[in-house]
């Protein structure tokens, strides 16, 4: 299987302030074109070049996870996002996240936290456990919850190269203005799927 850079549904420059246009540019243009390359070139002749994104998460190691993972991550991440989205999470998402963290600032807070300090490059998740509980999770590099049977429903890039352009090295900066180019009907979208 051949993967494409998935088209975002929004301008390059729409998340200014908060995500610049030349972050996009870098980030979405270079960083996650290259992890598409990168796996469609290491697939080929391989027990993986038929895989979907998912089965190479689940099943493969070195390169192909990891640039494999990474194309997923990303398209997660750019996807969650729009200048005009919905603010805050509404209905059973609302009601899930107030049962387990007991507010959404709590929620928020604990999230944050987690994103701020994960050591190295990696990603902050909100995810659905294999209780079928909300959790937060970190991964490092690549890593997806998926890979330990977790659903993700929200995630944090916190590489360098997710921030570094607009923030430098202000990694708690980028993750306080996160919140304000979330959408969570998209959110919501895939809690309920
Ligand atoms: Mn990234």
């Amino acid at each position: 299987m051949s993967f494409n850079l998935p088209k975002l549904p929004y301008a390059a420059n729409a998340l200014e302030p908060v995500i610049s246009e030349k972050t996009i540019n870098f980030h979405y243009g270079k960083h996650h074109q290259a992890y598409v390359s990168n796996v469609n070139n290491l697939i080929v002749g391989t027990a993986f070049e038929n895989a979907t994104l998912e089965e190479i998460i689940l099943h493969a190691d070195g390169g192909i996870f990891n640039n494999g993972a990474q194309v997923w991550n990303h398209t997660f991440y750019f996807m969650q996002f729009s200048p005009d989205g919905c603010k805050e999470p509404k209905d059973e998402l609302k009601a899930a996240i107030e049962k387990k963290f007991g507010s959404f600032e709590a929620f928020r807070d604990a999230f944050s936290k987690a994103a701020a300090t994960l050591f190295g490059s990696g990603w902050a998740w909100l995810v659905i456990n294999t209780d079928g509980e909300l959790e937060i999770v970190q991964t490092s590099n690549a890593g997806n919850p998926m890979r330990d049977g977790k659903k993700p429903l929200l995630t944090c890039d916190v590489w360098e190269h997710a921030y570094y352009l607009d923030k430098q090295n202000a990694r708690p900066q980028y993750i306080a203005d996160f919140w304000k180019i979330l959408d969570w009907k998209v959110i919501s979208e895939r809690f309920a799927e």
